[in-house]
């Protein structure tokens, strides 16, 4: 094969890195950028600039923030003895549109898969046993909800905390089934969501 353009090369190179887009999707975002007005361009370029020199982890939930802590750690509102740990942002965003919960989160990061490589020590798990220890004048922890996705390294990753958190005087619930096996936390709808956090069950 005969290559044209390398700019145009290189851009689908960089698509393809982009978790869920494979060669073809990237052509075809190439092509579509290619036509697209300048400015629209330099927009969405800036706009990943910006979010990444921006963007900071709240040091206490690594959540994704402006302002460390997150608004919702710093919220008198929130409910401070209750923590809801999910594996990415996006999902604690999924149960925040629920408005079934008022307490707050911990982002692990990911969850534990060996076939990924990706083990205990890469996620934010001996942070999370931390808070729960407490101390200082670090507000006790009375319930830990595992909200992982409901799949095989969801299930080992909330296995492994719950064995964690044992010795701590601290109530470890998951969500209630209802959430659809091997499916995203990130995709289910509000009502099933907020029904399976409703209903959650000790571990
Ligand atoms: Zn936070």
């Amino acid at each position: 094969m005969q290559i044209t353009s390398e700019a145009v090369e290189t851009l689908v190179e960089q698509f393809a890195k982009l978790p869920g887009i494979g060669r073809k999707t990237a052509r075809r975002l190439t092509a579509y950028v290619l036509k697209m007005p300048r400015q629209e361009v330099v927009r969405i370029a800036d706009a990943l600039v910006s979010a990444k020199d921006r963007v900071k982890f709240c040091s206490v939930c690594f959540n994704v923030t402006d302002h460390d802590p997150c608004a919702i750690c710093s919220s008198g509102k929130r409910d401070q003895e209750v923590v809801c740990v999910v594996e990415e942002p996006s999902d604690l965003m999924a149960v925040e549109r629920t408005n079934e919960y008022s307490g707050v989160y911990h982002v692990l990061g990911g969850v534990i898969s060996p076939l990924d490589g990706i083990g205990p020590e890469d996620l934010k798990i001996r942070e999370l046993v931390s808070r729960v220890a407490g101390g200082d004048d670090r507000p006790a922890i009375k319930e830990v909800i595992l909200a992982v996705n409901p799949n095989v390294e969801g299930d080992t990753t909330a296995y492994y905390i719950g064995q964690l958190l044992q010795p701590f005087d601290v109530r470890v619930t998951r969500l209630a089934h209802g959430i659809p096996v091997g499916s995203d936390l990130e995709f289910a709808d509000e009502a099933t969501l907020g029904r399976a956090l409703e209903g959650r069950v000790g571990l």
